[in-house]
């Protein structure tokens, strides 16, 4: 249906020049139609849909083209135009105007309900990073589990936005790399900073009685990211802004996880530290800074590689008013998870675990509040509890998942045992971007135990019997995964294993 200008919000419509009919206009938008920051070099780009065969332009003159019909599936009345911003230009969070003109006047005008910033590069636009959980976004998705993350970031880390498209404002990390971090995790600075840059000093890598760890100072708190790599087991730490001054690698008494530690000058602005670890399976990491000096701390194995003694938090998935997903006679994801989250506390305080459980009641805790009590109390290994759901009701089955490619083999165990119970296998997923799998301090896993969307896996997920033997399953898998820790040599066999 086509609205006039003058009912569509954010559309401003001229009075009509004498003789003139004013154009009937469907919509004029910035595309995408959200708020923006742009830094000479981006684009802008607008999209307005009237009647065909009218004269549009927008900022200064500039002409929108209509599509040919062949572009639009038929429809005509559709004009869009790109316009790179130049480096002088200025615009302070303002709509974007489009004129209707004929040869000799401005008939009409609409303008965007989005409001569109150009960046003076001349005024670094800074901001500090807030909160304990802080993050990159590698880009602007948005789908159920929200854009893809980069990494975490501890807090006062400064950044430089060069953007901003909604929600999240562009990062430039580096100069050819950038990422996006969301608007509620960054207080803005006022004008008169420097883009952030540091000389990296010398390094200090030492052991601790509890972990080993590598200082690096520098003179601001710069962005970074990071990689836990396998086969050989490393961590890859890449500093944004920074380029090398260290003159010497201290490595000191007391080293029981880091091997060898080497950097390189990846860019002119990019300083990549590689920690090379002993052994196979790391058991986690923590980045953070203390003043402007970097430290990363790496966990060792834990002292035995057995159950007993071993700390193991346990998440029962959703809980209170999150209620989950639901089967078709009733069961509640919230309820199953808990009830099996329970007999697994049971099954590893009865080999010697000592057990931390995310609730233990039907309690709502949001997933960003599990996340920082974990990193709190730093468990050593951690075993996320769900239930699947799928819109057909043929689909069943048990899955894992994991976020990091080193802490796979602990889904992988987790994965066979499950398969062991019975469950037909839906199958072990990486790259998984759950808030649970986020942490690097412990390995960790989530557990899609079976679908309760699928009749048949929701009375195996509602049986007593079953339950615990879900449990039993993820405890042995947890005695698989130890047992993996111990073995020397590539670790192909888990693989294989899975392959079965
Ligand atoms: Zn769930």
């Amino acid at each position: 249906m086509l609205l006039t200008g003058l009912l569509m919000g954010g559309l401003l419509l001229a009075p009509p020049a004498h003789g003139q009919q004013a154009p009937l206009i469907e919509s004029a938008e910035t595309v995408p139609a959200t708020d923006q920051w742009l830094s000479p070099g981006d684009r802008l780009q607008v999209r307005l849909v009237s009647q065909s065969g009218a004269r549009v332009t927008f900022l200064n003159g500039q002409p929108l083209l209509e599509l040919d019909p062949t572009l639009t599936q038929g429809k005509r009345g559709i004009y869009q135009a790109t316009y790179v911003v130049q480096p002088g230009d200025t615009l302070h969070d303002r709509p974007i105007r489009f004129q209707f003109v004929t040869p000799d006047s401005v008939i009409a005008t609409a303008q965007s309900k989005s409001l569109v910033r150009f960046l003076n590069p001349n005024e670094p636009q800074l901001a500090l990073t807030r909160g304990d959980l802080a993050y990159l976004n590698y880009g602007l998705g948005e789908d159920r589990l929200g854009g893809a993350k980069l990494g975490y970031l501890d807090s006062l880390v400064m950044l430089h936005l060069t953007g901003r498209v909604g929600k999240q404002y562009r990062v430039q990390l580096s100069q050819t790399q950038t990422a996006w971090v969301p608007q509620e995790v960054v207080r803005l600075l006022p004008p008169g900073g420097f883009a952030p840059t540091s000389l990296t000093g010398s390094w200090s890598v030492q052991g601790d009685s509890l972990v080993d760890y590598v200082r690096v100072p520098l003179t601001a708190r710069l962005p970074y990211r990071s990689q836990l790599l396998t086969e050989p087991s490393r961590l890859v730490v890449d500093i944004y802004g920074a380029t090398s001054n260290t003159n010497w690698i201290t490595q000191r008494d007391g080293l029981q996880e880091l091997g060898d530690v080497t950097y390189e000058q990846l860019e002119p602005d990019v300083f990549r530290m590689v920690l090379h670890l002993r052994h196979r399976q790391s058991w986690g990491y923590h980045i953070s800074y203390r003043g402007n000096t970097l430290e990363i701390r790496v966990k060792r194995p834990p002292q035995k590689l057995r159950l007993r003694g071993l700390v193991v938090a346990v998440d029962a998935g959703h809980g209170g008013t999150n209620v989950g997903a639901t089967g078709a006679s009733g069961a509640r994801e919230k309820d199953l998870t808990l009830a099996i989250a329970l007999q697994l506390r049971q099954e590893l305080q009865r080999a010697g675990a000592q057990v931390l459980m995310t609730r233990e009641t039907d309690a709502t805790v949001d997933n960003g509040d599990r996340v920082r009590q974990l990193r709190r109390l730093n468990p050593d290994v951690l075993v996320s509890i769900h239930v699947n759901s799928s819109g057909s009701a043929t689909v069943r089955g048990t899955s894992t998942y994991y976020r990091y490619v080193a802490f796979r083999p602990l889904s992988v165990a987790l994965y066979e045992q499950m398969r062991e119970t019975g469950l037909p296998g839906f199958g072990n997923v990486g790259s998984f971007n759950f808030g649970l799998n986020g942490p690097t301090e412990y390995p960790n896993a989530l557990v899609e135990t079976a679908f309760v969307s699928n009749p048949e896996d929701e009375k195996l997920l509602t049986s007593p019997e079953f339950q615990q033997r879900m449990a039993r399953a993820m405890r042995t898998g947890l005695e698989q995964f130890l047992k993996h820790s111990r073995a020397k040599g590539p670790r192909g066999w888990l693989l294989g294993q899975s392959a079965r």
